[in-house]
């Protein structure tokens, strides 16, 4: 049995003042582009009445107004078609006023969502999902577009000097959005770690995560995560964002992570909480995507490096 009592206490993760900070360079960047008569637009597109995509959406259009981009949101009700989508995407695909375009995941059932993505022109495909920027991220090629949630795990890892080098790094998760490119960020020239993703048809998780010095979850189930599956010194990232029914709050739920905080914790390194750790760190990658779309879309005007040469 681990023993809490002979650990330090763990290094907390803090993914909101990163995320300010991430946020004020942003702000900068935008004021310089400003200046040249660039102005960083965003569009986001939400379909149907997904309670938990509302507040996503309304808080990536304040973010922008924070940071002087232009955003719009385009609202559209459940009912919409593939077709009527479709549209949609085609004419912010050539409006010059847009630099990014994010369709909020998940749209309802009808709509075939791999299409949508593939309709997204990929230099403004903020999200980083079109097949185009799959690739590029595949080949570390600089001007793709880095999936926002694998790029705020990285940043998290390497602001806290976290050596990543050589470590066994464990994935709880394969999907397209977060493990998958996440996968491909660790195991990059950039991080060199030794990666192992794990999923739903894994043989003997907690055993696979007892071998992580880096553990990071991103499964969707609650505190699944237990004080038994960490090696001791391990650091454990939590992408999870869980509701949970909560009649103590005036929301009438709590967010929870993946990582059964309070057990796991004392055995860490270096943990992220639920909320504020990886969430703030997701929309801030979202803006520095806006700000590489808009660099790029006047790149014969101005150079910049965006995310593998920033980390390099
Ligand atoms: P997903 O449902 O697409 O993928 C979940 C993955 O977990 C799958 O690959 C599946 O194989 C694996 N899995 C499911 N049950 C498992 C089990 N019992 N054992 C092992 N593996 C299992 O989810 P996603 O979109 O990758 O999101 C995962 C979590 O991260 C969710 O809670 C989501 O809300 C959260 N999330 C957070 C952010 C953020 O900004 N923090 C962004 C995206 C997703």
């Amino acid at each position: 049995m681990h023993s809490a009592a002979a650990m330090n206490p763990p290094r907390i993760l803090d993914g909101k003042a990163l995320a300010t900070t991430v946020l004020a360079t942003c702000r900068a960047e935008a004021a310089a582009l400003h200046a040249q008569g660039i102005t960083p637009g965003l569009a986001v597109v939400l379909v149907g009445e997904d309670p938990a995509s509302q507040v996503y959406v309304a808080s990536k259009a304040r973010t922008c107004a924070e940071l002087g981009f232009y955003s719009r949101k385009i609202e559209l009700p459940a009912t919409t078609t593939q077709q009527e989508l479709l549209d949609v995407v085609c004419t912010l695909n050539a409006d010059p006023a847009i630099h990014g375009i994010l369709v909020q995941s998940p749209p309802p059932k009808h709509i075939d969502e791999a299409a949508i993505i593939r309709a997204i022109d990929p230099r403004k495909d903020v999200d980083g999902f079109h097949p185009e920027n799959v690739a590029k991220l595949v080949l570390e090629d600089p001007s793709g577009f880095v999936p926002c949630t694998p790029a705020g795990c990285i940043k998290l890892l390497d602001s806290a000097g976290l050596a990543t080098a050589g470590a066994e790094a464990v994935i709880i998760g394969r999907s397209m959005i977060v493990g998958k490119p996440l996968a491909l960020l660790l195991v990059s020239k950039h991080s060199n770690a030794t990666v192992t993703i794990a999923h739903s048809r894994s043989r003997d998780l907690p055993a696979i995560c007892r071998r992580a010095d880096i553990l990071i979850a991103a499964v969707g189930r609650p505190e699944i995560v237990k004080a038994s599956w960490i090696k001791p010194g391990a650091v454990v990232i939590d992408v999870g964002i869980n509701r949970l029914a909560d009649a103590t709050k005036k929301s009438g739920y709590r967010l929870t992570g993946d990582v059964a905080y309070d057990e796991v914790a004392p055995l860490c390194a270096a943990i992220t909480p639920v909320p504020g750790g990886v969430g703030p760190m997701t929309i801030a990658m979202l803006m520095q995507n806006t700000l590489q779309a808009a660099r790029q879309s006047e790149f014969k005007k101005i150079q910049k490096p965006n995310f593998f040469l920033d980390h390099a």
